[in-house]
């Protein structure tokens, strides 16, 4: 929708003595001039360190400098790093981003820059290799483990020793004996960059499907063509979409060309990496908050200078530094988790496309429920679309169906109806398995005092606290805030008399368990998920039989594929349509959708119960009938009537701090100074969606445009016209997620 801005000019070099402008990774300003040192000669472009204030920080010379600095203030660039230069197209990626999201340059390269280690020389550190066997002693002891070191030596240049003991699966004891032995030799020196395996292309792919092989041969077609389209993959649940865009990936990687795969959630990672690996014969790259700094740093370089071929990655991974990208697929492209919220606020999948658009190549968003923004870019034709609209092989959609909870009669069971728990019985008895979703994290969402009517929330936001019973705390879902679940009411004293109400999954698990006393049953969550190694983990138990109901947040509503899983019941259908949020029917559409799509994926036919207090509402509907489209239809009715999103631009301005009477001071500046025509509204303050957030207090205006306005334009000058107050924060949302 956005113009580009006019690519840099040619990047030129700087000897020793001129004036360049350097971007420090700041989270302020848009860059700094500094002199180029005696000795010293620099491209547009190069990895820099210089002083700014007390402090060394790394940036990237931008450019000529601005010259409007007096001679006797300019510094040195203090060093170069030894890294390649970061791309024209990377610059210029930063810079539309930077432009779009109204946020500083700086901001934008930091992102950029998450690990500045990843630019220092490799560090020296003892490395060990063979001594030539000519000189091993005769007849040398060698046990298994001794043997496994000695093969791995054979195939590696040098390594160092927590990487053979890792590799190797032994003690540094180990490597210790065969150094005193005279079979390995260790010396100081650089460490070896860690290599990437190549992934091959061209191994043997499934058969796939007409739909699926018309898919793939379009995607194919596209990524052969070197030119920027966007391809959605809309396929059903279980129509085989990531074989289709594998085939994308293989024609990318022919190409010699690097490949980003984006996923919203690194647990949907573990059958994803196995899948990966087994179609290309090695492991992606992958970039995730639950690196290692070492795993980190490596990466980054090896994306840097093309090691890694393939990266799996959670949002972030956009702005690594590709030296020759030339795909993004983005999994699941509809889901929340793309979206940024806090620094520079961006949407993933959005970038990407930009991405793609300045690199030249093809961006395939993948989704069973694609978002109301990419259809309407398919029906505008700016977007091609390849459908599937049946799942693979003999597998059929779930029956959905639904179960008024209005009728159901309170019983022993307090949140598994009757038919629910009966249908489970059934599924247990026919030897499959069972997943029960509810999208509410711990024991409780709410603990009240049954004498006084005093609910427990969190000092610092506007949020009920939260009862996890497995560790015995009430928790804070926002901040993090956690505290002992009290025995006594705070406000009226009285002994136990504090209850939990309504159910999390802790508590559907414990229910469950009373049901179901001899099935074996694993709970999902955030919780209970805390690293890739435990969902590796759950989904092998699950895969194997070794569970038979699963109860789960979100977290286990994604991707999976479990051949004997066969009922899925929702338990709260209703939790997501709550609060007056004009996205909530959307949202919860792809969610239930999404979740439902876990029920009978092979051989074995799924059913979906949903449990509802509103079995007329509009979403319930189209999932009992499986119409999307007039579920669809219906909200880009709603949309395009009130000029909202994907039909109008809206723009969030967040105010924010401590103390409540400057903000709603601010607050009113803002509106005061607010833009207003034909085309543009503003709307509130209001107070933010969270009105309290880790002790600042919130409140949101909303600009509201048609589709045709260049927001960040009237944005921008309405901030110029409104300067924010001391301990105030003003953070700038274009495209919020929630309206
Ligand atoms: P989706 O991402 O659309 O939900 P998947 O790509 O996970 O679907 O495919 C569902 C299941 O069907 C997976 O186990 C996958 O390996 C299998 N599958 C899909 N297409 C084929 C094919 N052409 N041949 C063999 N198996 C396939
Ligand atoms: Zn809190």
């Amino acid at each position: 929708s956005s113009t580009i801005p006019a690519p840099p000019k040619p990047a030129g070099s700087f000897c020793a003595g001129a004036r360049v402008r350097v971007v420090l990774a700041l989270p302020v300003g848009a860059g700094y001039d500094y002199r180029v040192a005696a000795g010293m000669t620099l491209s547009v472009g190069d990895f820099v360190k210089a002083p700014f204030g007390k402090r060394r920080l790394v940036g990237v010379v931008w450019g000529t400098a601005t010259g409007d600095v007096a001679e006797e203030k300019v510094k040195d660039v203090a060093a170069i790093m030894p890294t390649p230069a970061m791309p024209g197209e990377q610059r210029r990626f930063l810079e539309w981003v930077a432009a779009y999201t109204l946020s500083p340059l700086g901001a934008v390269l930091k992102m950029a820059l998450s690990v500045p280690e990843a630019l220092e020389p490799p560090r020296e550190s003892l490395v060990y290799v063979l001594n030539a066997r000519s000189r091993w002693p005769e007849a040398p002891r060698l046990s298994p483990a001794r043997r496994r070191i000695i093969a791995l030596l054979d195939d590696a240049p040098a390594m160092r020793a927590a990487d053979i003991s890792h590799e190797a699966g032994c003690s540094a004891s180990v490597l210790r004996g065969l150094v005193q032995a005279g079979i390995v030799r260790g010396y100081a020196a650089p460490v070896p960059e860690r290599t990437f395996a190549v992934p091959d292309p061209d191994r043997p792919a499934p058969a796939l499907n007409p739909d699926q092989r018309r898919g793939a041969d379009v995607l194919a077609e596209r990524t052969a063509a070197d030119a920027f389209s966007v391809v959605v993959v809309d396929g059903v649940t279980g129509s085989g979409k990531t074989e289709v865009y594998f085939e994308a990936i293989a024609a990318a990687l022919r190409r010699g060309r690097q490949v980003l795969v984006l996923l919203p959630e690194i647990a949907l990672g573990a059958q994803w990496l196995r899948r990966f690996e087994a179609r290309f014969a090695a492991a992606p790259a992958q970039w995730h908050s639950d690196l290692s700094a070492a795993r980190r740093r490596e990466t980054w370089r090896a994306v840097a200078d093309g090691r890694a071929r393939v990266v799996v990655g959670a949002r972030s991974a956009l702005f690594l530094p590709f030296c020759d990208l030339g795909l993004i697929v983005i999994d699941e492209e509809h889901d929340s988790a793309f979206k940024q919220e806090e620094g520079v606020i961006y949407h993933a999948r959005d970038m990407a496309v930009v991405r793609g658009r300045i690199g030249g190549f093809p961006v395939i968003p993948v989704s069973a429920t694609p978002s109301l923004e990419t259809l309407v870019n398919i029906e505008s034709g700016r977007y091609e679309q390849i459908a599937l609209p049946t799942r693979h092989g003999d597998a059929l959609l779930p029956d959905v169906g639904l179960i008024d909870m209005r009728k159901e009669r309170p019983g022993a069971q307090k949140w598994i109806s009757t038919e629910l728990r009966e249908a489970v019985a059934r599924t247990l008895a026919a030897g499959e398995q069972a997943l029960l979703f509810l999208n509410r994290r711990g024991y409780a969402p709410l603990t009240l005092c049954r004498t006084c009517g005093h609910r427990m929330q969190c000092p610092g936001c506007s949020a009920w606290l939260v009862e996890h019973r497995s560790r015995k705390r009430l928790l804070c879902h926002h901040c993090g805030f956690s505290m002992a679940r009290p025995v006594r009411c705070p406000a009226c004293d009285d002994e136990d008399t504090m209850v939990a109400c309504g159910p999390g999954v802790e508590r559907l698990a414990e229910e469950a368990r009373e049901i179901f006393p001899d099935a074996r049953i694993a709970l999902a969550s955030s919780d209970t998920l805390t690293g890739p190694q435990a969902a590796f983990d759950l989904v092998r138990r699950i895969e194997d039989h070794a569970v038979d109901i699963v109860i789960g947040t979100q977290v286990v509503a994604k991707g999976y594929h479990f051949a004997l899983l066969t009922l899925v019941g929702v338990i709260d259908g209703d939790v997501g349509l709550m609060g007056g949020d004009l996205r909530a029917g959307e949202r919860t559409y792809q969610l239930l959708s999404q979740v439902s799509g876990r029920a009978g994926r092979a051989a074995r036919a799924g059913r979906v119960l949903m449990q509802t207090y509103l079995p007329d509402h509009p979403v319930m509907t189209a999932l009992v009938n499986g119409d999307r489209a007039a579920f669809l239809s219906a909200e880009k009715d709603g949309r395009r009537a009130t000029h909202m999103p994907p039909y109008g631009r809206l723009v969030a301005l967040i105010v924010s701090g401590r103390d409540a009477r400057t903000v709603d001071a601010m607050a009113q500046r803002l509106a005061r100074s607010a833009p207003s025509s034909k085309t543009i509204q503003v709307l509130g303050p209001a107070p933010a969606p969270m009105a309290f957030l880790r002790g600042r207090h919130r409140r949101r205006l909303l600009l509201k445009a048609r589709k045709e306005v260049r927001v960040q334009t009237v944005v921008a000058a309405w901030l110029r016209s409104a300067p924010a107050m001391a301990g105030v924060r003003v953070q700038i949302d274009v495209d919020p997620m929630s309206f």
